[in-house]
C-alpha cells in the first residue's frame, strides 16, 4: 500500500501534468520542478506574508470573475473589500454581508502560495456567504451544512482550484493553521470541494 503521503505526491504530480500541456511557459517561469514539500506552508518567509495581496476568484453560479489587489501594507483596501464581499455573497439569497479579512488572507495565501508552482487559475468560490434561510434550505435538500455554519458569519467558503486535487488543496489550507478545514470528496465530473472558515482549528471529512 503507498502511504498517504506518496498518493498526495502524486496527485501534485498528475495536476502538474494536466498544467503543462497548457502554460509551459508560466511553468517554466515558475519553479521547474514539482515542489518538494506542498504542505510546508509554514516555512513561507516573512517576504510572503507582507507584499500586496492580489485575489483572483471566480464564482461559477453566476459566471463572475474578480482580480483585485485588496491588501497592501497591512491594510485592506475598503473599495476592493466591498467588492469581494460582492463576489463572496448568498447569490441565491441574493444578499452580501462583511466577509472576515481572515478568510480573505487564506484564501489569497492558498492561491498565491499554489501560483509559486505555475497554478495560476482563479480560486472557485461555490459558496461563501450564506443567509439563514439558505444555509436552512441546503440541511433540507440534504447538502452538507451546519445549522449553525460559519458561512452565515462571513467567516467560510466552499472552494476548489481547478485541476488541483481537494485532498493537496485541503491540506495546503490545513498547513496555514487558520481555523476548519472539511475535506468534501465527491467522484463526479465537477470534483469535490474544501470548506475553509476562520473559526477553531479542526478538520473533518464530509
Ligand atoms: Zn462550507
Amino acid at each position: 500500500m503507498p502511504t498517504r503521503r506518496q498518493l498526495l505526491k502524486k496527485s501534485l504530480l498528475l495536476s502538474a501534468a494536466g498544467l503543462c500541456a497548457g502554460p509551459r511557459l508560466a511553468l517554466a517561469s515558475a519553479q521547474p520542478a514539482p515542489p518538494p514539500d506542498l504542505f510546508d506552508s509554514q516555512a513561507l518567509d516573512i517576504e510572503f506574508w507582507v507584499k500586496p495581496r492580489t485575489l483572483d476568484l471566480l464564482r461559477p453560479a453566476t459566471g463572475e470573475r474578480s482580480k483585485l489587489l485588496y491588501w497592501k501594507d497591512g491594510e485592506v483596501l475598503d473599495s476592493a473589500y466591498q467588492q469581494l464581499c460582492h463576489l463572496l455573497r448568498d447569490v441565491n439569497g441574493k444578499q452580501s454581508a462583511a466577509i472576515d479579512p481572515k478568510l480573505l488572507e487564506t484564501l489569497w495565501a492558498t492561491q498565491a502560495y499554489v501560483a509559486r508552482f505555475g497554478m495560476s487559475k482563479p480560486l472557485e468560490i461555490l459558496s461563501g456567504y450564506r443567509t439563514a434561510e439558505s444555509n436552512q434550505r441546503l440541511i433540507e435538500q440534504g447538502v452538507p451544512a451546519a445549522r449553525k455554519s460559519l458561512h452565515m458569519e462571513g467567516r467560510a467558503a466552499d472552494i476548489r482550484i481547478p485541476q488541483l486535487h481537494e485532498e493537496v488543496l485541503g491540506e495546503l489550507i490545513r498547513s496555514f493553521r487558520q481555523g476548519g478545514v472539511g475535506f468534501y470528496y465527491r467522484p463526479s465530473a465537477s470534483g469535490g470541494w474544501i470548506h475553509t472558515d476562520t473559526g477553531l482549528q479542526r478538520s473533518w471529512q464530509g
